[in-house]
């Protein structure tokens, strides 16, 4: 059983943009697997942004979050 943080800077959208990190659900360590993640952005311009997603096999994080840029360090190693 696993699981992967994630984290980066959402686009610049309407002049602002925000953090987001996190970690996903823990899932078995078979080909695959998927994991769903959750959580909120940074507080910046006056508000936050809530996500909820998951993961599908050999899918990385900008399909899974199609506004963030793509930081998959981990899921790289995890994820032949
Ligand atoms: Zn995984
Ligand atoms: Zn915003």
């Amino acid at each position: 059983m696993h699981s992967h943080s994630f984290s980066g800077y959402t686009s610049y959208n309407n002049g602002h943009r925000h953090y987001y990190m996190g970690m996903t659900s823990i899932s078995p360590d078979v080909p695959g697997h998927i994991h769903y993640m959750a959580g909120y952005t940074s507080f910046d311009d006056g508000h936050t942004h809530a996500y909820r997603s998951a993961t599908g096999p050999a899918i990385y994080w900008q399909h899974a979050l199609p506004w963030v840029q793509r930081n998959d360090r981990d899921s790289r190693s995890a994820h032949p």
